[in-house]
């Protein structure tokens, strides 16, 4: 479940001396502040959706809603509005998920590195994920290796799906006898997307 919904802050007031509350009469007691609304992803600012905000008299404690306010109060609410910047906070879900996704995108850079890095050397123990059949996923394990060629043995089991394909990489589901591929044509394998992962314990 996401929650989410938008929030009122307040940014700004400020006094201004020059004008009179319409109500009480007095000059120099209007206060105009500014608040900044933005919606919020499980309480994290994300998106600012623009300013609000109210004049108050602090001699009469009048609040002037900015539909309630004459000429003199809109003027001067609306120039310290247009002067007050949103804070960059408001926005700081956007941050959030842009670093999130940037770290994925190293993380996942940095695997598909080791997997190439795999196959150059292969080594015996490492396991290759691989595509059986329509909807079908099984592993090659790797028993032995020379200078052209990769010995593997077959897993005797699929899997329908890709995740939790770890199930069946367990000795007993290996066949016994060992198949031979040329180091080629595992690579080749790994490029048209036969084979999409390679593990390494
Ligand atoms: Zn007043």
């Amino acid at each position: 479940m996401v929650i989410y919904g938008w929030r009122t802050s307040h940014i700004k007031t400020e006094g201004n001396n020059q004008i009179s509350c319409p109500h009480c009469g007095e000059k120099g007691g209007i206060y105009n502040s500014v608040y900044g609304r933005y919606v919020h992803i499980f309480w994290i600012p994300t998106l600012s959706i623009g300013k609000t905000g109210a004049a108050q008299c602090s001699h009469c404690k009048k609040v002037y809603k900015p539909k309630e306010m004459n000429d003199d109060l809109k003027r001067s609410y609306k120039t310290l509005k247009s002067d007050t910047r949103i804070p960059f906070w408001h926005f700081s879900g956007v941050a959030i998920i842009a670093i999130i996704i940037a770290l994925f995108t190293i993380n996942d850079k940095a695997e598909a590195q080791n997997e190439l890095e795999y196959l150059d050397n292969p080594m015996i123990g490492d396991v290759y994920e691989y595509k059986a059949d329509k909807n079908e996923f099984s592993t090659l394990k790797v028993v032995e290796v020379d200078e052209d060629s990769v010995y593997f043995v077959y897993n005797n089991y699929n899997y329908s799906q890709k995740s939790g394909i770890e199930a069946i990489d367990v000795d007993s589901c290996y066949s016994n006898e060992a198949y031979m591929v040329s180091r080629e044509e595992l690579k080749a394998m790994y490029n048209d997307g036969t084979i999409y992962d390679v593990n390494r314990k």
